[in-house]
C-alpha cells in the first residue's frame, strides 16, 4: 500500500486525496491534518492558510452543515479521515462530545488562554471565539434607561413591542437552556411565557430579520447575537438600531455569550499535529484572526476584539459553563414548546 501511495503521489496529489477520503486502512499523509468545519470557508479558510504558511502543516477541510458532518463523522467511524471538528454553539459541540465523536484534550496551553466557561468541563472542546446573546433596540422608540435585563423583555410595558427569533434554531435553544442553569425550570418557564404574550410578530426565522423588524417599526426589541448586528450595520449604517447589555448591575450574572469552538475527533489520524493547530487557534495571533473575520469576541480575555466590535462598549459576561446549553437543550426545547414559542 505505501509503495503504491508514493507511486500516486509522485503523478498526481488528486488520487492521493480520493484515496485518503473514500479508502479506509491508507497510510495517512504526514504534515497534514484534516478539519471538519460547518463554519463557512471565508470565515475559516484564512485561518487555515495563515497556519499552513507559518508551520509547512497543510489543512485539508470539508464544509457542510453541523448535523450532516456530525452524521458524517459517525458513520465513518474508526475510519474517518477527520482530525477535528470546527462548529458554532456549545450546544452543538456538547452534541459531539455526547455521540462520542471527539477526544479528550489535556494542554496548558488552552486551559491558560480559554476560560473555563468556555471549554468542556471534560476538556472534549474548546471556545475560540465568543458570541453575545443581546438586546437590540430602535434607538427612535427606545431609550436605553427603559431597558434592563433578559427577563425585563417580559414586562407588560414591551406589550406588543417585541420580536423574536424562532425557538428552531440552536441559539435560542442554548440561550434558554442557559437561563433554566441560571434560574431553574420554573422561573424560566414564567419568563418565557412572558416573552410570547409580547410578541409582536410570530417568531422570525433568523437574527438579521429579527432587527430587519425592529428597524422598520414592527416591534422595538429583540435578542441576537451581536455579529449579526455588526454585518447588519456595516451595510447599513444609517438603520435606528443599537446594542444594550443586559444584566449587568453587580447582583445580576452577565450577558448570555456562547461559542464557537472545535475539538479533536475519537479517531484522529493526525492527532498529536491537530492538537498542535487547536493550541495556535488559542494564540493571540490566530485568535484575532479567528474573531474578527466575523465581528466575534476572542474568547482569550488576554486579546482585545476588533476596534468596531470595541465600539459597542464593554460588558460583563455570564460566567457560568456554557455546556449547560448541551446538557439542558433537551429540557429547553421541551419547555418553549410547553409555552408555545414557536
Ligand atoms: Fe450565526
Amino acid at each position: 500500500m505505501d509503495k503504491c501511495m508514493s507511486l500516486l503521489h509522485r503523478y498526481s496529489g488528486v488520487f492521493v486525496v480520493t484515496a485518503m477520503l473514500t479508502a479506509p486502512m491508507t497510510a495517512y499523509a504526514a504534515n497534514e491534518i484534516v478539519v471538519y468545519t460547518a463554519r463557512n470557508e471565508q470565515l475559516i479558510k484564512p485561518l487555515f492558510d495563515a497556519y499552513t504558511k507559518e508551520t509547512g502543516t497543510a489543512i485539508k477541510f470539508r464544509t457542510d452543515k453541523e448535523g450532516v458532518l456530525l452524521q458524517k463523522l459517525k458513520a465513518e467511524g474508526v475510519n474517518t479521515p477527520a482530525d477535528m471538528l470546527i462548529t458554532v454553539d456549545a450546544g452543538n459541540l456538547w452534541q459531539a462530545a455526547n455521540l462520542g465523536l471527539l477526544q479528550p484534550v489535556q494542554s496548558k496551553t488552552l486551559s491558560d488562554n480559554i476560560p473555563a466557561h468556555l471549554r468542556d468541563p471534560a476538556n472534549q472542546w474548546f471556545g475560540l471565539s465568543v458570541r453575545a446573546r443581546t438586546i437590540v433596540y430602535n434607538k427612535n422608540k427606545v431609550k436605553p434607561g427603559e431597558l434592563s435585563t433578559y427577563e425585563d423583555l417580559g414586562n407588560p410595558k414591551w406589550k406588543g413591542r417585541l420580536c423574536l427569533r424562532t425557538s428552531k434554531t440552536v441559539y435560542n435553544q442554548s440561550l434558554v437552556a442557559m437561563m433554566i442553569h441560571e434560574y431553574g425550570e420554573p422561573k424560566t418557564e414564567q419568563i418565557i411565557k412572558s416573552w410570547v404574550a409580547n410578541l409582536a410578530t410570530p417568531p422570525i426565522s433568523d437574527d438579521a430579520r429579527a432587527m430587519a423588524a425592529v428597524a422598520a417599526g414592527q416591534c422595538d426589541v429583540t435578542v441576537v447575537n451581536t455579529y449579526y448586528f455588526g454585518r447588519l450595520m456595516k451595510k447599513k449604517p444609517d438603520l435606528p438600531l443599537a446594542i444594550f447589555w443586559p444584566n449587568q448591575d453587580t447582583k445580576e450574572s452577565g450577558v448570555h455569550v456562547n461559542v464557537s469552538g472545535a475539538g479533536i475527533t475519537r479517531h484522529a489520524k493526525h492527532q498529536a499535529e491537530a492538537v498542535k493547530f487547536l493550541e495556535w487557534l488559542s494564540t493571540e495571533k490566530a485568535q484575532k484572526l479567528f474573531a474578527d473575520v466575523d465581528m466575534e469576541y476572542p474568547a482569550s480575555p488576554k486579546v482585545k476584539p476588533d476596534a468596531l466590535v470595541a465600539a459597542w462598549g464593554e460588558f460583563k459576561q455570564n460566567p457560568l459553563n456554557v455546556v449547560k446549553a448541551g446538557e439542558l437543550q433537551t429540557t429547553a426545547v421541551k419547555l418553549m414548546d410547553r409555552v408555545k414559542y414557536k
